[in-house]
C-alpha cells in the first residue's frame, strides 16, 4: 500500500489516494477521541459541575462576576445527561439550542478524519457574524436585569 502510494505520489495522484484510503493512524485517532468524549461524559455525569470543585472555573465571572456567553455550559451538560432538558436550558440556553448543530460539525469533521474524506463546510461568512453577533447578544443580556433567567445561578 505504502508502495502504491509512493507510485502515485510520483504523478500528483498521490494525495488523492491518501485522502480517500485514509492515513494509517486515523481510526486510532478517532478512538481515541472517542474514548476521551466518553470518559468526559462521564465524569460530567458523575461529578456535578458547582459542586465537586474539579472543573475550571469562568475567569471572566471570577474577575468581574458577569456571565460570559459560556458560564452555565458544563452544567447545561451535566443536565442533559441525565435527561433534564428543562433544567439544562436554565444554565445556558444558547449552548442547548445550539449543542445539535455543534455536535453535527463533530461528527462530520470525526468522519471526515477517520475516512480521509475532506469535509467541506459551506459556512458563509455572514452566518459567522450573525454567530458572533448572537453570541455576544446573549452574553450581554444575560447580565441585564430584565433578563436575569437567562443567567446560571
Ligand atoms: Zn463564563
Amino acid at each position: 500500500m505504502i508502495g502504491s502510494t509512493q507510485q502515485a505520489g510520483a504523478d500528483g495522484a498521490g494525495k488523492d489516494s491518501v485522502a480517500r484510503q485514509g492515513l494509517p493512524g486515523r481510526p486510532l485517532a478517532c478512538a481515541l477521541l472517542g474514548l476521551l468524549a466518553a470518559v468526559g461524559a462521564f465524569i460530567l455525569f458523575r461529578f456535578e459541575p458547582g459542586r465537586a470543585g474539579i472543573y475550571p472555573v469562568c475567569l471572566l465571572h471570577r474577575v468581574t462576576g458577569l456571565w460570559c456567553p459560556g458560564c452555565g455550559a458544563l452544567r447545561a451538560t451535566h443536565q442533559l445527561l441525565h435527561g433534564h432538558i428543562l433544567a439544562a436550558l436554565h444554565f445556558n440556553a444558547l449552548y442547548v439550542i445550539l449543542l445539535p448543530l455543534l455536535a453535527w460539525f463533530g461528527l462530520r469533521s470525526l468522519m471526515g478524519i477517520a475516512t480521509g474524506r475532506p469535509v467541506h463546510f459551506e459556512i458563509r461568512p455572514w452566518w459567522l457574524w450573525c454567530g458572533l453577533a448572537a453570541l455576544v447578544c446573549f452574553g450581554v443580556v444575560r447580565n441585564l436585569p430584565f433578563a436575569a433567567a437567562l443567567a446560571p445561578r
